[in-house]
Order: C-alpha cells, then structure tokens, then sequence
C-alpha cells in the first residue's frame, strides 16, 4: 500500500525542525519552512523560494500542504460575506463575514455537521461528519481576513465560534487554531478579541476555566427554564441547568471574565414574563450579560420571532434588575447566513 503523505501543517514547528535535523539539514531550516507555511500562508513547496529545489523536492517526497477553499462565495446587500468552504476531502463547511460601523467579524465553525440537536438550528439537520483540523480552522480566519481588506478595506477586528458546530465538542482543535491565531507567528490577533460560543457543556467549561485561556465565553442559554430548554435543545437532558450554572459560576471564580448568553425570544416558547423571571435570577449566579438575537425563520415554521412588546418586555425586565442587555439584529438573511441559518444551502 502506498504511504499516505502527511500533512506538514498538522505538525508543530519543533517537529519541522526535527524533521530537518533527522534528514541531515539544520533546524534552523524548520523554522524558515514554518514561516512561509503559517506567516506567509503559501499553498505549495515551490512558493518557498529561499529553500533549495533539493530540500523542497525532499519535503515533497514526505508531505503535502492541505489547504481549505473558498467554494462559493455570497455577498449580501448589508455587506455581509458567507463563504461554503470545501476542504481537502471535499466536505463543505461555512464560514461568514459581518460588517458594522466600527468592526469586522469572523463567525467561523468547528465541527462539519455539528454533534447537537438543537431544534431551531439549521447545522442540526447535518450530522456530524468529523471535527475540523486546527489548520481548518484558522484558514477560515485567513479567508475572511482577507475579504475584509479587499472588501471593507481594514483587517478583520473580531473572532466568533458561532458558525457550524459546538466548538467545546472539538475543544483540542479549536484551542490550537486559537493559539496559532493569537501568536505572533500566526495572526497575533488578541484573546479579547475571540469569543468561543457554546451550547452549554459543563464540563468543558470547567476545563477552559482550568486551562485559563484569555479568551471570551458566550453561551446559547435561550431558557433558564429546564422543562423549556429540554424541548428546544435536547441535550440539556443530559447537561441540566444546574450542571450549567455551577460550571458558569467556576468559570467566572477562575478567569473573572463575564458570561455572555445568547437568547432568542420565540413566540410561545419563552415569552412569557416567568421566562424572563428565570433568566434574571440565572443572570444573577455570575456576572453577565444578554445578547438577544434576532430568529431568522428555518424551513419548517415551528419557531417564529416573538413581536416586540415580548422583546421589550426582556429589555425591561433585565434593565430593571441592572442586566446589560443588548438586542442584536441579524445580518446575512438574504444569503442565509444568518445565526442558525447555515447548513450548506446554496
Ligand atoms: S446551535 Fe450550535 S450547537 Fe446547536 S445544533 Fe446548531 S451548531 Fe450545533
């Protein structure tokens, strides 16, 4: 059976330099090849001009460059871009750029398909095929960096993990692109500048808390009500709000960073003053703040926006008990790139 060649971007820079010094080079060679891979983005040995035809002919007989592309790409009326993203086993993933007036953002996934079964999301109806690569990960960043400067002439300013999958469902990998996105070899973006969103898993929030990464934490809360979320996310059955709340309140003890939850006010499902009551008193167990975000309607028209008095309701209430809260209109809804939209529909 023939060797499959390894991907050189899945190995760290002192396993380059390992690999140079074991063939006879020297490991300062590793470094050069790191340079050109991550700080120069290349996407093939050739394009590694200061490496002699010998040694790029060497890495050739050993390895190959796996790159991401951009498949398809829409652009919205309100600026916002939505990239299908083909990897190199042809599995599609998406990944979308947001404008404002002040900053751009990157909503970036994690996973193909995604491994929850959150009823009002899009990325549920896709199984999860497998986690994305560390390198997948950060390409999408790359891509979108580069959008912003030829589209919105500034660099990219902000990281979600928003788009497909549950990033703590693919944690190692999603810490890596993350480091390799804050250094200075990389992107050297700031932590502060990237908020990891998660459905709620409460162990790998007590784990993030342990690894002390500098990064935000925002979470898809949607109900403090267990009997509510357990219909709308399922896998709250098997992480209750209880297990949720105590790994929030170990976050904050550890890191002193707040909590962002994210909320969809839907018609009939939470909008109703107890649903608010219960967000209150969740808001109270560690410092935080609400993000409600506008639905955009999947196929199927059992969830619909609540009207804006439920809306107003919520800012009130919340205010009220001196609860940041701000209301965040979608971006993206004529090329369904929206929260909750993506699911590989061109
Ligand atoms: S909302 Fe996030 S975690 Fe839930 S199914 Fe969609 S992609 Fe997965």
């Amino acid at each position: 059976m023939a060797d499959i060649k390894k991907d050189i971007r899945a190995l760290t820079k002192d396993q380059i330099r390992e690999f140079f010094v074991k063939n006879g080079d020297k490991s300062f060679r590793g470094n050069q090849v790191y340079e050109w891979l991550w700080q120069r983005g290349i996407h093939s040995f050739e394009e590694m001009t200061n490496i002699s035809k010998e040694t790029r002919q060497m890495m050739e007989n050993h390895f190959v460059i796996n790159h991401i592309k951009v498949d398809q790409m829409q652009r919205s009326s309100d600026g916002t871009i939505k990239n299908a993203i083909k990897l190199h086993d042809n599995l599609i993933v998406e990944s979308v750029l947001i404008p404002t007036a002040t900053r751009t953002t990157a909503c970036v996934s994690s996973q193909v398909g995604c491994s929850l079964d959150c009823k009002f999301c899009a990325t549920s109806r896709l199984k999860r095929m497998r986690n994305l690569n560390p390198d997948e990960i950060y390409d999408q960043v790359v891509v979108i960096d580069n959008e912003s400067r030829l589209y919105h002439d500034r660099p990219l300013s902000n990281i979600v993990f928003m788009g497909m999958g549950e990033p703590l469902m693919n944690y190692n990998n999603v810490l890596k692109a993350i480091d390799k996105i804050t250094s200075p070899e990389g992107l050297g973006m700031s932590p502060k500048r990237i908020v990891v969103s998660t459905s709620g898993v409460p162990k790998m929030i007590k784990k993030m808390a342990d690894d002390n990464v500098k990064f935000k934490l925002a979470v898809s809360l949607h109900s403090a009500i267990d009997e509510v979320r357990d219909t709308i996310m399922p896998f709250n059955k098997t992480f209750p709000l209880k297990d949720l709340r105590e790994s929030l309140v170990y976050w904050y003890e550890k890191t002193k960073n707040r909590i962002t939850y994210e909320y969809v006010v839907w018609q009939g499902i939470n909008d109703k003053r107890k649903d608010v009551d219960a967000l209150v008193q969740f808001c109270k167990f560690a410092p935080s703040k609400v993000n409600i975000i506008e639905y955009n309607p999947i196929d199927d028209g059992m969830f619909q926006q609540a009207d804006s008095l439920a809306i107003d309701m919520y800012r009130d209430i919340l205010e009220a008990n001196n609860i940041t809260v701000t209301i965040r209109r979608s971006r993206g809804k004529d090329i369904d790139a929206a929260c909750g939209q993506l699911a590989n529909k061109k």
